[in-house]
């Protein structure tokens, strides 16, 4: 267990397989880099270095971009932007990072398209559910314990300024937890740092969500598998092609507790207060910016297979739902989730 980013702890083993086509017919061989990052592991891969970077280089380059989103965003340590503002109860305006206002923005702008199924402020129940810093609970909480955790919940409590970048709780118990949207986060700033040095052409991935610049050599498109939602061994479920795009994935198939024979998900419904129990048991979401894509993941997957469906088909979002049957796996894809080929 990470404890320098224990927030993300549950999400060490990716949710999506990265199918790395390594040569294709070309001689250009990869740089491939992989380290820690926010609880759990980065890979790269690109093809094509500037003259100015080498893969030395680009490791510190990326090193750096992670440990700051690190000091920005993570609950584990006290100094960060968010511990303290999560500290403050104060109802002025707290002063963050420019990073910090943007990401928290970014999810308040998903809670709104989810009807608030996605939440950053849902840590009092993800505490009481056993999935935050507390530890297992020794039994179900009660409806009382429930309710009173709900008191403390609402994105709306939330208020953001970019400029000058800064946040403001209109209630003092209210804090934030980016579990959900800080993988995404990260993958976009490394992204963001491999663009500004001259790296078109890369896959990232951090922790199962994914983002891809320009094509692999000979305009060969990048080729990324979205796993099969079981709990043991790691496949993959369907292959799609992901070029200058992001895909993250949202699963209730790793992450949970199980009490009297039912599952508890790790994933909270802030309106029921309670783990998400239906059967769809992953989301992919494929958006411009893997911030997006990990909220509107984690979103869908509150919603459930009619709600989130139906949201997805009616605001064109392209994601990729896989519900549980009877005699196994049934998959529905919406907007312009990239033509795929399942595997069986
Ligand atoms: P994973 O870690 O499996 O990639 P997600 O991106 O779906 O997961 O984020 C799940 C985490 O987000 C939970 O562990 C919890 O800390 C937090 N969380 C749980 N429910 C919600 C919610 N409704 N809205 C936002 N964050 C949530
Ligand atoms: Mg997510």
């Amino acid at each position: 267990m990470n404890k320098v980013f224990n927030l993300f702890r549950f999400a060490l083993v990716s949710m999506a397989l990265l199918l790395m086509l390594v040569g294709c017919g070309n001689d250009s061989a990869p740089v491939k880099l992989q380290g820690r990052a926010i609880g759990t592991t980065y890979s790269i891969v690109t093809y094509n270095l500037p003259e100015n970077l080498d893969a030395h280089k680009m490791q510190q380059g990326v090193e750096q971009v992670v440990s700051g989103v690190n000091s920005v965003m993570s609950l584990f340590n006290p100094g960060s932007d968010l511990s303290r503002f999560n500290a403050y109860k104060g109802k002025d305006w707290f002063e963050v990072s420019r990073e910090l206002a943007l990401v928290v923005r970014t999810a308040k702008t998903i809670s709104l398209l989810t009807g608030g199924a996605f939440d950053i402020t849902v840590a009092p129940l993800v505490n009481l559910w056993g999935f935050g810093s507390d530890g297992r609970p020794d039994k179900v909480p009660s409806d009382e314990q429930v309710a009173a955790a709900k008191a403390d919940i609402g994105a709306d409590f939330v208020q953001v300024r970019i400029d000058p970048p800064a946040l403001k709780k209109t209630k003092p118990g209210i804090s934030i937890d980016l579990a959900a949207i800080a993988k995404g986060y990260c993958v976009d700033a490394v992204a963001d740092w491999l663009k500004q040095n001259g790296v078109s052409d890369f896959m990232v991935e951090i922790g199962g969500e994914i983002r891809t610049g320009g094509t692999k050599p000979g305009k060969a498109p990048w080729v990324i598998g979205v796993e099969k939602p079981t709990p043991g061994g790691r496949s993959v479920q369907a292959v799609i092609e992901l070029s200058g795009r992001a895909m993250a994935t949202s699963g209730d198939y790793r992450n949970y507790f199980e009490a009297g024979g039912k599952r508890y998900s790790h994933i909270i419904d802030p309106v029921s207060g309670k783990p998400v129990s239906h059967n769809l048991v992953s989301v992919s979401v494929v958006e411009e910016t893997c911030s997006m894509a990990d909220a509107l993941a984690t979103g869908l997957m509150v919603m459930g297979p009619e709600q989130g469906i139906r949201l997805a088909k009616k605001n064109k979002l392209s994601a990729f739902f896989i519900v549980k049957t009877v005699d196994g796996f049934a998959e529905t894809a919406t907007g312009n989730f990239p033509e795929h080929k399942t595997l069986k």
